[in-house]
């Protein structure tokens, strides 16, 4: 009998010693047994929810929500895996003076366990801290998405945006508008004044554009000293003002690189989500057609796209190395 306690406390010791931590729940949700968890020092101790119920300890909306996984796993009889996260607000009590991130990310493991002789359903959920896991995940998110250079999305991620704006038109049919903007005469900062000068000058005026849109808009680097600016709900009055107002502004603010001072204009296109059919590219071909017009306009303008552009025949007087095919 002895022996039969001393192993039963070895097990219990082994138990606490896990660096997850271990739940024993009531299909109520009532903490029957807590284990293990290597920051219980930092104030994660969960020892002292034995007996309550994950309504006492917690918010009533996480409550409910760490309920239905126990629900859902007894129901189905299958493990279960779920992410969640304690946000500042709904933190657990700590101790004072214990400082903790602005959020904790765990993995959830919950399995239902055998029944026992008093028929009660429960389950073994294990919680293991990914936090650290997680902040890389979302770093490496947000370096994928971003261009380097400027720290705006990148063509990938801001043609992801895109698409997700064209299935939110086919639902609520919100105006929305994009704008290509094009550097005027940029090559010449490049042959001028080199390579170097010119990326400040991209950086110069993406921080200007980024500066100047709202939160709800995006950026996006689509090439070289080409950007594309996603305005959601907004109408076509509303896109013109914002891209008059981007163009002024450009043209008002020289960029000083060593001893110069550049003067910098862009061109900007206008196209608007039309139908429910509409495509990114076919979007972005028509915002691209309207900055072109700008540009043979004379540059330092914006252009709205309509349908007569696409009925000019490409000119090219002055590109000899471009020939069209005989029909
Ligand atoms: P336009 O007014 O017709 O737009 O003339 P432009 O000289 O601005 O147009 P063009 O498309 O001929 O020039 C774009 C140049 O941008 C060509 C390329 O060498 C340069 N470029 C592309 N990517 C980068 C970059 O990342 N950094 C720098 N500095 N230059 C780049
Ligand atoms: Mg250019
Ligand atoms: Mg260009």
């Amino acid at each position: 009998m002895d022996d039969q306690h001393s192993l039963s406390r070895n097990y219990y010791q082994i138990l606490d010693a896990l660096p997850d931590h271990v739940f024993i729940f009531s299909e109520s949700g009532v903490y029957l047994d807590v284990f293990g968890g290597e920051d219980n020092d930092a104030g994660f101790d969960c020892k002292p929810f034995i007996g309550k119920s994950l309504y006492d300890v917690t918010s009533q909306d996480m409550a409910e929500e760490f309920h239905g996984y126990i629900k859902k796993t007894l129901a189905t009889n299958k493990t279960l895996v779920v992410h969640y996260h304690f946000a500042n607000e709904n933190m657990l009590t700590l101790p004072d003076g214990i400082s903790v991130p602005n959020e904790l990310w765990f993995e959830g493991i919950i399995k239902p366990l055998p029944l026992l002789e008093d028929g009660q359903k429960r389950v073994v959920w294990t919680a293991r801290n990914i936090t650290l896991r997680h902040n890389l995940e979302e770093q490496l998110k947000k370096l994928s998405e971003t261009d380097e250079l400027t720290g705006i999305l990148n063509r990938r991620a801001f043609m992801a945006k895109l698409t997700i704006e064209l299935h939110r038109y086919q639902r609520y049919k919100q105006n929305t508008s994009l704008l290509m903007l094009d550097i005027d005469r940029f090559k010449s900062i490049n042959d001028l004044l080199g390579h170097q000068s010119g990326d400040r000058v991209i950086k110069h005026v993406t921080d200007i554009c980024s500066k100047e849109i709202r939160e709800v808009d995006y950026i996006g680097r689509l090439g070289g000293e080409e950007f594309a600016i996603l305005l959601s709900n907004a109408n076509l009055l509303q896109a013109i003002e914002m891209a008059e107002r981007l163009r002024q502004k450009i043209a008002r603010s020289p960029c000083v690189v060593e001893d110069y001072t550049i003067h910098i204009t862009v061109s900007i296109g206008l196209s608007q989500i039309e139908t429910e059919a509409d495509s990114s590219e076919y979007l972005i071909s028509r915002a691209d057609k309207a900055m072109y017009h700008a540009k043979k306009q004379g540059r330092d303008q914006v252009r709205i796209f309509h349908d007569e552009l696409c009925n000019h025949e490409i000119e090219l007087t002055q590109h000899s190395h471009i020939r069209k095919n005989k029909a």
